[in-house]
């Protein structure tokens, strides 16, 4: 199979297979995933091969996923730049632990997941920038950083910083403005002033996140968790002698999204089906945007982002300028043989 080159593609797709759990071991449950030695493809089963833009076996460091994934989008943040990552896949296989939306402050640092990782970067690169102005005589930029936590419970957005989350009479309207800039009325904008706070505010949500699922008798797995990042900059234009300045923008989205998992498995009735219906519309419109970006003739078409508010949600940070990753995590063991199917298949479709 060949090789797929580094391009210039606005999204990519990474897969990561978690290590067994110690339930797997102890159930003996078979390997049924291998990764291709250096090359980004896996095969499940036999023979059903699969290639993407990143590859990850179960052995792989949370600072490996970090730096080829991840990093570079922080980076270009500082540019001004938006961009979304995605943590896809069925419950348990690894969404949080590598998104680290369910931060904990006792968590050894090298078990620290995407968002805590992100944090520390764009924090110290921004006081990088700060430093080079300084160095050249130059005035430096100045910074704004604002988060905001909100999660994705049945087509309704909930504020994660609002301590009134299980007020359900709140109902949080999603807006574009004439640039095409899109945002939540009324979510909690928090101003975080240094990577502790910011560390301090993910925390916050996503103790939040379990109490309001507890308090509204849901499931965490079945919201989709939205972590973002607002940084704003005012500098001086660069390269230009004249004292310009220019304001840039960038939003960052962190998402772990709903359990991927067919709804047969789980029994589902009633209110649940309803949930169900309504998390598989957010993650079916993120399946044909992501693919409407990724497919080169249909470029100029029509991007389908109103099918669902994830997207809708998302709509200013996927494609365009902005980058997107998703990461696709899934079970090595064979007992999740079907529902790791699927997830390699979405995520194919995806790239
Ligand atoms: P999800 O959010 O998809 O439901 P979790 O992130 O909660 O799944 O992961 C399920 C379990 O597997 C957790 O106990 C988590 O700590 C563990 N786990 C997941 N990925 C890894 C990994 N790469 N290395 C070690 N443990 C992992
Ligand atoms: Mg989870």
């Amino acid at each position: 199979m060949e090789k797929i080159e580094e391009d210039d593609s606005s999204v990519r797709v990474a897969v990561r297979i978690r290590p067994q759990t110690p339930r797997e071991i102890i159930d003996m449950c078979h390997i049924c995933t291998s990764v291709t030695p250096g090359e980004p493809q896996v095969t499940l089963g036999n023979d059903k091969s699969f290639t993407y833009n990143y590859v990850f076996d179960t052995d792989t460091y949370q600072e490996n996923v970090y730096e080829k994934c991840v990093a570079p989008l922080v980076d270009s943040s500082l540019e001004g730049y938006n961009a979304t990552v995605l943590a896809y896949g069925q419950t348990g296989s690894g969404k949080t632990y590598t998104m680290g939306s369910g931060f904990d402050v006792d968590l050894p640092s090298d078990q620290l997941g995407i968002i805590p990782r992100a944090i520390h970067h764009l924090f110290d690169g921004m006081h990088q920038k700060i430093q080079n102005a300084h160095d050249l005589g130059q005035l430096p930029p100045e910074f704004k950083v604002t988060a905001q936590f909100m999660e994705l419970y049945n087509e309704e957005v909930i504020d994660l910083f609002n301590p009134a989350y299980n007020n359900k009479d709140k109902i949080y309207k999603i807006h574009e403005d004439p640039h095409g800039g899109i945002m939540v009325k009324g979510v909690t904008f928090k101003t975080v002033l240094s990577a502790e706070e910011a560390l301090q505010c993910l925390k916050l949500g996503a103790l939040s996140r379990t109490t309001a699922s507890t308090q509204m008798n849901t499931q965490s797995s079945r919201s989709h968790a939205i972590f973002t990042l607002h940084v704003k900059q005012h500098r001086l234009v660069p390269e230009e002698d004249n004292n310009e300045f220019e304001t840039l923008s960038a939003k960052f989205h962190f998402v772990d999204l709903a359990g991927s998992e067919r709804l047969k498995r789980t029994g589902a009735t009633g209110e649940r089906q309803k949930e169900g219906i309504s998390i598989n519309c957010g993650l079916l419109a993120l399946g044909n945007v992501i693919s409407a970006l990724g497919d080169k003739t249909k470029k100029a078409s029509h991007i389908p982002y109103r099918d669902s508010k994830l997207t809708r949600l998302l709509q200013d940070s996927l494609g365009g300028n902005s980058q997107t990753v998703m990461i696709a995590c899934v079970s090595p063991s064979d007992r999740d043989f079907m529902e790791t199917l699927n997830t390699l298949k979405y995520a194919n479709r995806a790239r």
